[in-house]
């Protein structure tokens, strides 16, 4: 029997008991499944962020922390941490954040606004450029942040991405290092963020990065809030530079209610919700990792708790 013991918030228990349980059985595992055990006799971890486990000191025989979430800056400088950690690649997820982002890049791309909040009588005819034309950064070509860019491509979109390492993709102009930062950046009518939150990713959309966007360019952030500068992008905003941002993740969530994004002209927020963890696939994403690892095989998706990521 493998122990695996669920350790997010509580209320989560009810919307994961059964897809775990099922994924468990069709990866012909037999696991005890329960939100509370005694440390020494848990075989795995199922974590999410704000629940019971923050010490994981105990677990000793814990062999795995499979995280439910794809972002893990909130255990990855754990000290008491020392078991291998996965962070979440799920389908769903992908799938998600796909939708999301495709939409609000065909919303500012078409200038859909325009019409929606113009029905006032006068005729708008403006027709807006081809895809070909409009030209889209995703910083962070991950599991999300490639997905988003080649969709983005099939679509007809001049897509260009930007990593830690440098990668290859049909459609996708791939830079990495600072330099390729800066072009990717100077290139962006709507500059997509899909980083981590790692020390070197705090702050990268700064009142510099900003200075190289194309005047009026649009941004989407559904990565992390810590990524931009918040005071630099209002800045922006105020005066033009920046036509506007949308927004799904923020230093303090749920965002403010007195925070100048709500009313700012040129801000969309969203409540988190650009893609959320979808409980039956990433069940067998989590019953998979537990298969390896019974088996001696190596865990998919480890997060290197150097990069923070
Ligand atoms: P991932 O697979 O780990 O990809 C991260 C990407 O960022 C990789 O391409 C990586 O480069 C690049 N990167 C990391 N640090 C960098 C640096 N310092 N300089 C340049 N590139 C860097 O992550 P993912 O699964 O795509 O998820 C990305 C983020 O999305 C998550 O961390 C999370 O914060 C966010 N997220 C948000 C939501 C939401 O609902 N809003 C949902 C899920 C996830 P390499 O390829 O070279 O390693």
């Amino acid at each position: 029997m493998i122990n695996v013991l669920f350790a997010a918030r509580p209320e989560r228990w009810e919307t994961y008991e059964t897809p775990l349980r099922r994924a468990f059985a069709e990866a012909g595992l037999e696991v005890d499944l329960r939100a509370e055990f005694a440390p020494s006799d848990v075989d795995y971890i199922v974590y999410a962020p704000n629940g019971a486990v923050q010490d994981f000191t105990p677990y000793r025989r814990c062999k795995a922390v499979l995280s439910l979430w794809a972002g893990v800056e909130s255990i990855v400088d754990n000290a008491t941490l020392t078991q291998p950690l996965a962070r979440l690649v799920d389908q769903g997820l992908t799938q998600g954040m796909v939708e999301w982002v495709s939409g609000h890049v065909l919303r500012h791309h078409l200038g859909i606004d325009r019409h929606i909040l113009g029905q006032d009588g006068v005729w708008r005819a403006e027709v807006p450029p081809l895809a070909p034309d409009r030209r889209v950064t995703v910083l962070g070509l991950g599991a999300l942040g490639m997905a988003c860019a080649r969709a983005l491509a099939d679509l007809g979109f001049d897509v260009s991405g930007w990593s830690r390492s440098p990668k290859e993709a049909e459609g996708v102009t791939c830079l990495s290092g600072a330099e390729g930062l800066d072009r990717a950046l100077a290139r962006a009518d709507i500059l997509v963020l899909l980083l981590p939150r790692t020390a070197a990713t705090d702050n990268i959309v700064d009142a510099r990065a900003l200075g190289l966007l194309p005047e009026g360019a649009v941004i989407l952030n559904p990565g992390r809030g810590q990524l931009i500068d918040d005071a630099a992008l209002l800045a922006a905003l105020d005066d033009g530079r920046v036509g506007h941002a949308t927004l799904d993740v923020f230093r303090t969530e749920p965002l403010p209610p007195e925070h100048r994004f709500w009313a700012h002209p040129r801000v969309t927020v969203t409540p988190h919700i650009a893609s959320e963890t979808r409980p039956g696939s990433a069940s067998r994403v989590i019953a998979e990792n537990i298969r390896r690892g019974e088996a001696g095989e190596a865990f998919l998706h480890l997060v290197d708790r150097d990069s923070g990521y």
